[in-house]
């Protein structure tokens, strides 16, 4: 199988290529030439596979270019630290309403699900390109991966490519645009080949400094004469799309398995969304057959994507990005949109289009036909700070499940959607951190406090770990052991760098030699 540009470049890659590359040489996004079938029967057959096999077959299904030993070795590798042979438990809240947990890998966060896989599989590319390239007698490269994180893909990303080979990884974070915590898990990597900088700006401004490196020819050429090469491991990469498909197939598969609903029984599924990465994957699995009526689009107050999806309108010209307690969701150009508008309209003209005028005038439209499809397949809706932090409390009072604020804006969204739509299908919605990753926050929604107090007498003069433990000590509540450690790590990563690009690319040039 093969992979192209939404923006109409000729050329076409095999998985291997598109992992490296990240993005197209156009500016576009690869998507694959087919979405591959899975029939009735076929998905009846998958119910007695654990995750790793279903890994395994999914992979299989998008023909990437591995042998079998190799792809099913490095499935092994990459869901060794998980804290629970499951990888992705499904958890009944109440009422047909289930929760995925997407946060048992080693950093705590849905990012994990995919940035445990995609760097073995980026490793093992690399060293199949080198291999061929000294059969021909030309100097191996390195690759210098680059990411801009609102938070959680940089600790994912930084943890999934920590000492992999001729491989080295910079991240620039928002600085006093993450959680603290998030920052103590970047900042006390310990590989050999991470560095991470704090940018003065916001995430918008970090996704676009990267946008500015990747494309800037002269820097390229550069990178080129060290035999250095560049690529992403934000979900701009195909690289994170493919094993994020896999859970929403498996979390099927286990409401079948538990007798939850009847095979070909539809589902909807609700994912708290940022840049579209996530949510983008449970539509491959809906287009791959997996029986999902509607996608549900949960926002929190930067809910440029409620819009878009409600009017058919992406207006960036009247919005800037707001702080709330669900960083990880604080963006306002939500890049894997292009791979769904390719896919609804398969126009790659209309595609360049709407991707220069969003970029020069700030604005698109979409026309009637595609506005209609995203109608029929997704829902939208979203969730304001302070009763992101009110759902937290009703949902432990009610039911003693603690929640992190990305997952309650998901489990809000779902709920206000089923009460108005009437609609009784199982409900299924992505859970996408643990709620120790956003402690400040979580303990001001059990203690009755808006999202903007700022002087809480509680919790004066505590760390964020230190926060943790009083949460964990209230509610009986487990805490991650990556992060229960936080606090007697070295701080190794302190630099804090202008938003401006040319100066990240000289920080770059010291970094690589
Ligand atoms: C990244 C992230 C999201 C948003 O996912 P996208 O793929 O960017 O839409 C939601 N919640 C958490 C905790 C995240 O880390």
């Amino acid at each position: 199988m093969k992979y192209f540009s939404t923006r109409g470049e000729e050329e076409k890659y095999t998985f291997r290529e598109v992992i490296l590359k990240g993005i197209s040489s156009d500016g576009g996004l690869f998507v694959p030439e087919k979405i591959p079938p899975l029939t009735p029967e076929e998905i009846n057959s998958l119910l007695s596979m654990n995750y790793h096999e279903l890994v395994f077959y999914i992979f299989k299904k998008f023909e990437i270019d591995f042998a079998d030993d190799e792809i099913k070795e490095l499935i092994e590798k990459a869901f060794e630290k998980f804290d629970t042979p499951e990888v992705a438990p499904l958890i009944h809240l109440r009422n047909g309403l289930f929760l995925i947990e997407l946060f048992h890998g080693p950093t705590s966060a849905f990012k994990d699900m995919a940035l445990q896989v995609m760097p073995l599989f980026f490793e093992a590319s690399l060293r199949k390109l080198n291999e061929e390239r000294k059969s021909k007698n030309l100097p191996g490269v390195r690759y210098l991966i680059l990411v801009a994180t609102s938070g959680d893909t940089g600790t994912a990303a930084l943890e999934g490519f920590k000492n992999r080979e001729k491989i080295d990884i910079t991240v620039l974070y928002p600085e006093g645009g993450v959680s603290d915590l998030q920052e103590l898990q970047m900042i006390t990597q310990d590989g050999k080949n991470q560095h991470v900088y704090g940018i003065k700006g916001d995430f918008d401004d970090a996704q676009n400094a990267v946008k500015y490196i990747f494309t800037d020819e002269k820097f390229i050429k550069k990178l080129d004469s060290l035999q250095i090469k560049m690529s992403s491991a934000n979900s701009i990469n195909w690289g994170r799309l493919l094993p994020q498909i896999v859970y929403y197939i498996y979390s099927y598969l286990t409401l079948l398995k538990k007798g939850e609903i009847r095979a070909g029984e539809e589902i909807n599924i609700t994912v708290p969304t940022g840049n579209f990465g996530n949510i983008l994957a449970a539509y491959y699995a809906r287009e791959m057959g997996i029986p999902i009526k509607k996608l549900i689009c949960a926002s929190n107050q930067n809910n440029i994507l409620y819009d878009f999806i409600t009017t058919g309108k992406y207006d960036l010209r009247s919005r800037t990005l707001v702080k709330t307690p669900s960083p990880s969701m604080d963006i306002l150009i939500s890049s894997n949109l292009e791979r769904l508008l390719y896919h609804l309209t398969e126009n790659t003209q209309k595609i360049r289009k709407w991707m220069e005028q969003i970029k020069h005038e700030g604005f698109f439209h979409v026309d009637e036909e595609t506005q209609d499809k995203i109608s029929s397949l997704f829902s939208a809706g979203w969730v304001n700070n302070d009763t992101t932090l009110l759902n937290i409390k009703k949902i432990y009072t009610e039911t003693g499940y603690l929640m992190d604020p990305h997952t309650s804006v998901g489990e809000l969204v779902a709920e206000s959607y089923i009460g108005k739509q009437k609609d009784n299908r199982k409900m299924v919605v992505a859970s996408t951190a643990h709620w120790a990753k956003f402690g400040v926050d979580v303990f001001k929604a059990l203690h009755g406090y808006p999202y903007n107090a700022s002087d809480i007498p509680e919790i004066k003069g505590l760390s964020g770990v230190e926060i943790v433990r009083l949460i964990s000590r209230e509610t009986g509540k487990n805490i991650p052991q990556n992060i229960n450690t936080l606090d007697r790590r070295r701080m190794i990563h302190t630099k804090i760098v202008e938003k401006n690009p040319e100066k990240i690319e000289k920080e770059i040039l010291k970094i690589m030699g």
